[in-house]
């Protein structure tokens, strides 16, 4: 069973106890609405870590106003036996006000990597991602913390975050899970309509032409996006951003000669959506 653990001065106790047992710990940030691309983080972190620790908080901070912070799925009762079946040790979950005193004024800002690609249409977005994560480290205490590659450049910002501030822990990035169709799970995707949901799998036909073209011995950045947005406009939808960076510092290409990310962001109906895959490599 997957104790729950209520708040973030109840997480750091349990923490505290895992810690004098000698136990290594993995953690595995969400904001809930849990699926299986949430659940195979949490099998990573029990493949590498003695214990697995999932927090699930919808953060008010990296949501802009007009965003779906108020109709964004929540279901703890599902999660938490979603996250006993994928054999998790503790959730904790927090609220605003124990997140976030009505003074609260210091910020985590990372000034070059966040300033592309989902930066640019969320301008405070990673500003709260990674004031969050970092108080969420300060209750974790984690050996190793697992993100998805499904956000690409959160993960990296994330890595970056750890590495120019010093903590002292790993990140992992895991592979993004997929429904048989191809479509990345996302706790989003319940918005879709069938008929929404079916235009949504041009983003990963997408990035599948920018890989069979890849694949087929294209190196000209400009050509494997030509592929990819011929491939998502047949698919009636328009990219808001749809691009070849490299998959380190997330700078524009004009060649592929090492690992690369290509990403894509659209609108489908209301809904936006990401996605992404590596060029010339399996993970990041
Ligand atoms: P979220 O609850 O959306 O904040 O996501 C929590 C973590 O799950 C993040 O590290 C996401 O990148 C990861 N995640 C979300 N969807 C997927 C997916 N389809 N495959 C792998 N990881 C995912």
């Amino acid at each position: 069973m997957t104790e729950a653990l209520d708040g973030p001065t109840a997480a750091s106790a349990r923490v505290d106890g895992w810690r004098a047992e000698g136990a290594t710990i993995g953690f595995v940030p969400t904001m809930g609405a849990l699926h299986e691309g949430h659940l195979s983080l949490v099998r990573a972190a029990k493949r590498r870590c003695d214990r697995a620790l999932v927090s699930i908080f919808v953060n008010p901070l990296q949501f802009a106003p007009g965003e779906d912070l108020d109709r964004y799925p929540r279901d703890f009762e599902g999660d938490r036996e979603k996250l006993a079946s994928a054999g998790c040790d503790a959730v904790f979950t927090a609220t605003p006000e124990e997140m976030y005193p009505d003074d609260f004024s210091t910020y985590v800002v990372e000034d070059r990597l966040s300033a592309t690609l989902e930066g640019e249409s969320r301008p405070t977005h990673f500003r709260g991602v990674l004031t969050v994560v970092c108080k969420l480290f300060h209750v974790a205490r984690p050996d190793v913390a697992f993100f998805g590659q499904k956000d690409a450049q959160q993960a990296l910002l994330i890595r970056r975050m750890v590495r120019d501030l010093g903590f002292p822990l790993e990140v992992s990035i895991e592979p993004i899970v997929r429904d048989a169709d191809g479509l990345a799970l996302s706790s989003r995707n319940v918005y879709l309509s069938p008929d929404e949901r079916a235009r949504a799998l041009s983003l990963s036909r997408a990035l599948a032409a920018a890989r069979a073209a890849f694949d087929g011995g294209e190196r000209d950045a400009a050509e494997l996006r030509a592929a990819a947005r011929r491939t998502i406009e047949e698919g009636g939808v328009e990219p808001e951003y749809l691009e070849v960076r490299d998959a380190g510092t997330l700078a524009p290409l004009e060649r592929v000669t090492e690992r690369a990310l290509v990403l894509v962001a659209a609108r489908v109906g209301k809904t936006r959506l990401i996605d992404n895959a590596v060029l010339g490599g399996d993970a990041l």
